[in-house]
C-alpha cells in the first residue's frame, strides 16, 4: 500500500515538475464547495458562513469581445480567457481561496453534501438551455423527447438525470466494462440503460425509435460519429466532450451531410456555463436531491483527506466522482 502510494506521489511529483517547466505552477480543481470565512468592505451579495460554488471562466480584457464584456466568457471569442484550476489561473484546491462575489453561487445548506456536483452539472444546464431554444422551432413537441446519453461518467449521469428532469424518454449508453451498478444506479432515476457490449448502435436506435437529442458525454470522437447517423429526424447532437488527438477516422461524410439536410438536423457544442446555468444547476441539484436522494449522493463515490489526494488523482480508484475534502 505505502509502495502504490509513494510511486503515484512520485509520478505526480514527475508530470508537476513537467507544468513547472511550462508554466511555473498550476494549483488543480475548477469543480469545489468552499464556505466564506471572511468578507471584503465592498461585499454586499454574500455573507461570512455561506457555502458557495464559484465559476471557473473569466473574461478576457479585449475591449471588443462583445461576449465576455456581456459577462457571457463562456462565449468568448478571444480565446484569450483564463480559468481557475485549468487555464493560467489556480483552482481551489487548497485550504484557503480569494474569489470576487461576483463569480460565487451561494448554496442552500441542505445541499451541502452534494453540491460540489453543480458546475459538472453546468455543463449540461448550458447544453440543454441550448436545446430548449432550438426546438422552439417545433412548436407542436411536448415533454417527452427521446434522449440518449454517451458515457456513464458523472457528466453523462448528471445530464441524464436533467433529461429525465425535462420529461425526456432518456437512454445512457455506456462501453464502461462491468456496468452493473452502473445500470442500477441509471434505472434508479428513471432512465434507461443500455451497454455497448451487448447492445449496437443499430439496436440501441431500434429500441430508442426517433432520436430527438444526443448528449454526448464521453469524449471520444469515434464512438460520436457511430451515433451521429442514427440521429433522428428534426434531432440535435449535443457535444461536451473535448477528445485527444488520436489521427484521423473514416466518416461518410455524404451520409452525415444528406442527413443534416434532409432531416434538418442540427450539431453544436457547447463548452462552460454562465452564472444562470450556475442558478439553474443549484435548483435542479436540488430536485435531483428531492426525487433521487440515494442515486445522487452515489455520484460521489468517495470523499478523500488532503493528504491522501494523490490516489484519486492518479485516476486509479475506479469511482464515478471523488471529492476532496479539505478542512471540516
Ligand atoms: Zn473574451
Amino acid at each position: 500500500m505505502w509502495a502504490s502510494v509513494e510511486r503515484t506521489k512520485k509520478s505526480l511529483r514527475s508530470s508537476t515538475a513537467r507544468l513547472l517547466r511550462v508554466r511555473r505552477s498550476l494549483l488543480f480543481g475548477h469543480e469545489s464547495l468552499g464556505e466564506v470565512i471572511e468578507i471584503g468592505s465592498g461585499v454586499t451579495q454574500v455573507e461570512v458562513g455561506d457555502i458557495a460554488v464559484p465559476t471557473v471562466r473569466r473574461p478576457c480584457s479585449d475591449p471588443a469581445c462583445i461576449a465576455c464584456r456581456a459577462d457571457r466568457q463562456d462565449f468568448c471569442y478571444t480565446g484569450k480567457f483564463t480559468e481557475r484550476g485549468i487555464n493560467q489561473r489556480h483552482g481551489y484546491m487548497a485550504e484557503l481561496v480569494v474569489e470576487q462575489e461576483r463569480y460565487l453561487n451561494p448554496v442552500p445548506r441542505a445541499l451541502r453534501d452534494v453540491a460540489v456536483l453543480v458546475e459538472p452539472l453546468t455543463i449540461a444546464e448550458k447544453g440543454i438551455a441550448q436545446l430548449n431554444q432550438i426546438q422552439q422551432r417545433l412548436p407542436w413537441q411536448e415533454r417527452g423527447s427521446r434522449a440518449v446519453v454517451l458515457g456513464g461518467g458523472p457528466v453523462g449521469l448528471l445530464g441524464a438525470m436533467k433529461l429525465v428532469l425535462e420529461g425526456c424518454d432518456t437512454t445512457v449508453y455506456s462501453r464502461t466494462p462491468a456496468a452493473s451498478d452502473l445500470e442500477k444506479l441509471v434505472t434508479s432515476f428513471g432512465a434507461k440503460f443500455a451497454h455497448a457490449e451487448t447492445t449496437s448502435i443499430a439496436d440501441l436506435a431500434r429500441q430508442v425509435g426517433n432520436i430527438d437529442v444526443v448528449y454526448e458525454a464521453v469524449g471520444a470522437s469515434s464512438l460520436a460519429f457511430e451515433v451521429l447517423p442514427y440521429l433522428g429526424t428534426n434531432g440535435v447532437f449535443i457535444f461536451t466532450g473535448v477528445p485527444g488527438r488520436k489521427g484521423p477516422t473514416s466518416v461518410d461524410t455524404d451520409t452525415l451531410m444528406r442527413d443534416a439536410v434532409l432531416k434538418n438536423q442540427l450539431i453544436f457544442g457547447t463548452v462552460n456555463a454562465s452564472i444562470e446555468s450556475f442558478a439553474d444547476a443549484i435548483a435542479d441539484i436540488g430536485s435531483f436531491l428531492e426525487k433521487w436522494p440515494a442515486a445522487l449522493r452515489s455520484l460521489i463515490t468517495r470523499r478523500w483527506p488532503l493528504d491522501q489526494a494523490a490516489e484519486p488523482l492518479a485516476g486509479k480508484s475506479g469511482c464515478i466522482k471523488n471529492v476532496i475534502a479539505i478542512g471540516s
